[in-house]
This record gives structure tokens, C-alpha cells and sequence, in this order.
């Protein structure tokens, strides 16, 4: 097999400046050990995250120049339209600025106090405007992608029985909704297979429950169904995707993932009640419908974003990239999630570290030794970001993973940049022995990781 190789070549550069270690180390103190709080341009290779960080095709820029930007009934929203339409196969379209607000709109009218939503795993923004409304969020993933260490296909399938014992044991009547994301991007980019789908929506409709799917990574999903799953290797993505959508009555967007733009998101649904409700509140806090919170342009840029996602040859390349990363981290005995995900690898901080325990912040030490090594930028997914105090003892409740996450944007970076990060990780895992663990210094009440200052245990 020959290598496989990125699927297009260069229009427009953007350069990347170079710092020394010993800039990098001063950089790093000045940020308080928080790689959010450094400024992207002293950044070398910035994985903090894939979300809105895609580099456009020219055909996005040209819809760009192209958007129209009539208020009301724009053509530009026309094409969006059409676009989703074709994949998700719902009535009603309903353009946001980003995945949140189509979440906002959806649980500001079916959530509230009393009300239950399962998901294989909730992403931390669809868990915050659940809880917001007063309803809860229930994670229902299955056993095996609880495991970091064990390799799977489908480790982000929803425990089918779990959510069965679930509805019976709250009563359908406080489950306004049940939702699926693909790929679960908070149990480490790992896909959810047709067959659990499917398995979900009989369930679903035993108890007269409508199915939503958060479709953020939707294109990776079913790529890795041609791959991985039975009967799918010979469907077109295109196909794939629409059966994905069939089992369900509706769906979240985040377009700053598989969209491929910078901003931009939508829900999507089938529902004429919901929807007119969903629209009145769209045009409250959004927009008006044939616009939402973007600008025409932007719908232009999605609709072409969206088509060009579900191209195999961008999907293999996709996949493969993250792959490659893996591979060659592992080959030299570093502990990740395995198998990579979509979009991400995410280091086993816990393994790599052993020494350090989670109140000293592991998966911290090992994002900023990256920083220092090489300038590179992940997060931390761990104590940091998940952790809790006791409210009695004030000791720290972990989370049961600690994790650095190491996002890959969509066609931003070359391989030469990918075997580069793998060169740092490798040089900062030899020395692991060295890194020291980190104490808060200062921390929001809330959401603290984003602001959050550190300092070097000695
Ligand atoms: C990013 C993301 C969201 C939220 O989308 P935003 O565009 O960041 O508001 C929701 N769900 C998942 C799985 C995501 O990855």
C-alpha cells in the first residue's frame, strides 16, 4: 500500500513562528502553566481543539465572495438548506451560529425540572444547557469505552439494556428526547456502529421516544462504519450517512467540525409542533429562520463545507492522519486511548505519569512539558477540567480518566508537521521522569480550566 496522501495541495499559506525553548519556558510562566492563556501567535502546532479551526477549500472562499445576504429568504440559505436536507432527510432546517445555540433552543423548550437525557456521552456544552433548563444529563456508554487500554471499533456505542432499564426506571414521560453523538468526542473521538443505531431507535420507538443525534462529527462516524462494520464497505459515505439519519427525528450541529468552516451550526428536525416553537425561539436569541445567527456567506460556506466532508478520499486522509499520530506514539510505547479516534489522540496521563497523582495535575505537566519541548498545544481533559472539591473535606474528586487531549484540525497541518509532534511527545515521554506536578494557584468558581493558574510543585 502506497502513502496515503493528503487531498489537495496548497493555495494559501499562513506562517508559524518559531520560538526558542527558553522563550517558550518564560512564555509559559507568564501564562500561569495554562496553555489557554497563551496567545496563539507563540504557539508552533495548536491542537488544542478541531472545532472552527478547518482550513477552507477555494470553492468555501469562493462562496464566501458569493454569500447572499438578503435578510429574508436568501439563496444562500436556500443551498444550506438543501444541502442538509439531502443528508439528514428532515423537514425543517434551522440555521444556528454554533452547535450550543441549537442546543439553547432545543432544551430551553423540551428540557426543564424532572425531565432525563440519556446519551452515549454528553459533550460538556449539551451537558450545560441541559442542566441550565433544570433537566439532567445521563451518560449511557458502554462498558468497553470505559477502558482506555482496550481496543474496540465502536467504543462509543450507547449500552443498549442500560438505556432500556433507564426509561423504564424514570418513565418515558420524563424523557423528552434520546440522543446519540457521533463520534462521542468526550469518550475520545470513538464511533458509534449502524447496528447500535439502530439498536437505539428500536428501543426509542418501544417507548414512543423521539431519537436525536449530535451529528458534530458525522462524516467521521460513517467512515469508520465503511470501515469497521459489516455490509457498509461497498455504500458511498453519502449513503451511509443518510441511513444514520433516517433512525432519527432529528439532530445537533456543530459545523465548526464536520461543516468545515470556522462558524456555523443548525438543528434539524421533523417535528411541525417543535419546530414552529424551535423557530419562534430562533428568532428571539438568533435570527430571523432563513438566516439564524449567521451571516449568508456562512450558509454558503457550510453547504459547500458539508458536501465536501463526505468526499472518501478527505475522509481516508482524515482518519488516517490521527491514525499515523497514534501509531507512531504507541510504536515507542507512549499510552493513549486506543484505538485513535476521529479527530483526536488522547494521551493516558495516568499511565504516562504514574508518579504524579491527580491533585497534582498529571495531564497539566505533561501539556506544558509539550508547550516547552516543542510548542506544541493540547489540553487537559482530567482533574483540571473535570475535577470537583469535596464539599465537606475539600479534597479533590478526579474524574476517572486523566487525559490530554491532542486535537487535530481539518487540512490545516502536512505530515511533516504530524511526525514533528510525534518527535516531541516521544522526547517529552524519555523524560518523563523529570516532570513535576502542579498546584492551582488561582481558579474561577466555574469552568475553571479556561482560567486557571498554575504553578511547579517542588
Ligand atoms: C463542539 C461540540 C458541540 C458544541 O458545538 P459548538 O459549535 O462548540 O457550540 C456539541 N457536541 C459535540 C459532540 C461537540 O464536539
Amino acid at each position: 500500500m502506497k502513502t496515503i496522501i493528503e487531498p489537495f495541495k496548497i493555495k494559501s499559506v499562513e506562517p508559524i513562528r518559531f520560538t526558542t525553548k527558553e522563550e517558550r519556558v518564560k512564555i509559559l510562566e507568564n501564562a500561569g502553566y495554562n496553555p489557554f492563556l497563551i496567545h496563539a501567535d507563540e504557539v508552533l502546532i495548536d491542537l488544542l481543539t478541531d472545532s472552527g479551526t478547518s482550513a477552507m477549500s477555494a470553492k468555501q472562499w469562493a462562496g464566501i465572495m458569493d454569500g447572499d445576504e438578503s435578510y429574508a429568504g436568501s439563496r444562500s440559505f436556500y443551498r444550506f438548506e438543501s444541502v442538509v436536507k439531502d443528508i439528514t432527510g428532515d423537514k425543517f432546517i434551522i440555521p444556528t451560529h454554533q452547535g450550543r445555540a441549537a442546543e439553547k433552543i432545543l432544551f430551553s423548550i423540551i428540557g426543564g425540572q424532572g425531565k432525563f437525557i440519556p446519551n452515549n456521552t454528553h459533550f460538556d456544552t449539551t451537558r450545560a444547557n441541559i442542566e441550565f433548563s433544570g433537566a439532567e444529563a445521563v451518560d449511557l456508554i458502554c462498558e468497553v469505552g470505559k477502558h482506555p487500554e482496550q481496543r474496540a471499533d465502536f467504543k462509543g456505542n450507547m449500552d443498549v439494556e442500560k438505556l432500556e432499564i433507564f426509561i423504564k426506571e424514570t418513565g418515558a414521560e420524563n424523557i423528552p428526547v434520546v440522543m446519540i453523538t457521533i463520534t462521542n468526542n468526550s469518550g475520545g473521538g470513538q464511533p458509534v456502529s449502524m447496528q447500535n443505531i439502530k439498536d437505539v431507535k428500536e428501543v426509542c420507538k418501544k417507548y414512543n421516544l423521539p431519537l436525536f443525534i449530535d451529528a458534530c462529527r458525522f462524516a467521521e462516524n460513517a467512515y469508520f462504519i465503511k470501515k469497521r462494520e459489516k455490509g457498509y464497505e461497498n455504500k458511498s459515505i453519502k449513503e451511509i450517512c443518510q441511513e444514520i439519519f433516517s433512525y432519527a427525528d432529528g439532530a445537533t450541529m456543530s459545523a465548526k467540525k464536520d461543516g468545515l468552516v470556522n462558524i456555523g451550526g443548525f438543528l434539524s428536525l421533523n417535528d411541525d409542533e417543535l419546530a414552529i416553537k424551535c423557530r419562534n425561539l430562533l428568532i428571539v436569541t438568533e435570527g430571523f429562520p432563513t438566516y439564524g445567527g449567521l451571516a449568508g456567506r456562512d450558509l454558503e460556506a457550510v453547504a459547500q463545507g458539508l458536501e465536501e466532508v463526505m468526499e472518501e478520499s478527505y475522509l481516508q486522509y482524515r482518519i488516517r492522519s490521527t491514525e499515523y499520530l497514534g501509531d507512531k506514539i504507541t510504536a515507542a510505547n507512549v499510552p493513549i486511548i486506543e484505538p485513535p479516534g476521529g479527530h483526536a489522540i488522547y494521551i493516558d496521563a495516568k499511565r504516562f505519569l504514574p508518579n504524579v497523582p491527580p491533585n497534582q495535575y498529571p495531564g497539566q505537566s505533561i501539556a506544558c512539558e509539550l508547550y516547552i519541548e516543542g510548542g506544541i498545544r493540547g489540553v487537559e481533559i482530567g482533574s483540571v477540567m473535570f475535577g470537583k472539591y469535596d464539599k465537606k473535606t475539600g479534597a479533590l474528586i478526579s474524574p476517572s480518566m486523566e487525559l490530554v487531549r491532542l486535537a487535530i484540525p481539518r487540512r490545516v497541518y502536512t505530515q511533516s508537521h504530524i511526525d514533528y509532534v510525534a518527535e516531541v511527545i516521544i522526547e517529552v515521554y524519555k523524560n518523563r521522569d523529570k516532570l513535576k506536578g502542579y498546584e492551582i494557584t488561582y481558579e474561577a468558581p466555574m469552568l475553571r480550566h479556561f482560567t486557571a493558574k498554575f504553578k511547579p510543585v517542588n
